[in-house]
């Protein structure tokens, strides 16, 4: 059995609780949004410009609790063997329409294929959360580059990964940086310094989650006005020939 950090368990119970409210949140919305549809034909002038506030702020609460069900999922997802550089390739293509005017985003895709056992929407996830957090931080512009490579590990080398042959994928950015508070509680559910109808502090949560369930780690170097590297390891997938206790692809495992 994988042991588990003190940390990681207290990461999953609150996605747990965080699911559980979200969910009768999502139904009272739903109530909500409901009876103000069907008393809208009803009112007009000042009561029909309060309704649409009502009807707003409602369908925004409810795009909050969707994002909090999405953290809190615990659903099998499929896994397969997902060549990292191709995800960075086609998720870079998307995310530089997406990015904004005054912010360049490089892809670096390393030098060949690099697999690794995922899902690929949750790879997808990874790296939008990681580039859109870059983006917020260049409020002037700049530059987010994404990088992939091998690298190899030798026993001990980091923190809670056994040796071997690692997938790597690094997200940088020439933006504002973060203190070292900020820094220690980035991972955190619902920990933001974003205003509150822009952050909801669960991007980095989620991600956490799916490097871990991934079988990876995450870290990051940042100082205030030095930008920000994000760094995450993945063990990289071996074809499955025999002997070895790999888990074959296609295979279901629990996501976070
Ligand atoms: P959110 O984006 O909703 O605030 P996240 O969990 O994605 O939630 O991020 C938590 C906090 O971490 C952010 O509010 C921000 O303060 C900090 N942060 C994350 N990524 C970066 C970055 N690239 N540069 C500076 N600060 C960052």
């Amino acid at each position: 059995a994988r042991e588990r950090s003190a940390r990681a368990d207290r990461l999953e119970s609150l996605g747990q609780l965080a699911g559980g409210v979200a969910h009768d949140f999502n139904n009272l919305l739903a109530i909500i949004l409901n009876y103000a549809d069907f008393i809208a034909d009803e009112v007009s002038g000042d009561a029909a410009a309060d309704l649409s506030r009502i009807r707003n702020a409602a369908e925004r609460a409810k795009s909050l609790t969707t994002q909090l069900l999405l953290f809190a999922k615990r659903e099998p997802t499929r896994v397969e063997i997902i060549d990292l550089n191709q995800v960075v390739t086609e998720a870079g293509e998307l995310l530089s329409r997406t990015i904004g005017e005054n912010i360049r985003l490089v892809c670096r895709p390393g030098p060949d294929g690099l697999p690794v056992r995922a899902n690929r929407g949750r790879l997808d996830q990874i790296l939008f959360n990681l580039v859109i957090n870059a983006r917020d931080a260049m409020s002037e512009g700049g530059v987010v580059v994404v990088e992939t490579d091998y690298v190899e590990l030798a026993e001990g080398a980091a923190a809670g990964l056994p040796a071997g042959r690692y997938a790597q994928l690094t997200v940088s950015d020439t933006g504002c940086g973060m203190t070292p508070e900020v820094r220690d509680r980035l991972f955190e559910p619902f920990f933001t310094t974003k205003p509150a109808d822009r952050g909801t502090g669960l991007g980095l949560a989620t991600v956490y989650g799916i490097v871990g369930d991934a079988g990876g780690t995450i870290g990051v170097e940042s100082a205030p006005g030095a930008g920000t590297t994000f760094r995450i390891l993945l063990p990289s997938a071996v074809a499955p020939a025999g002997g070895r206790a790999g888990r074959s692809a296609g295979e279901l495992a629990h996501g976070h």
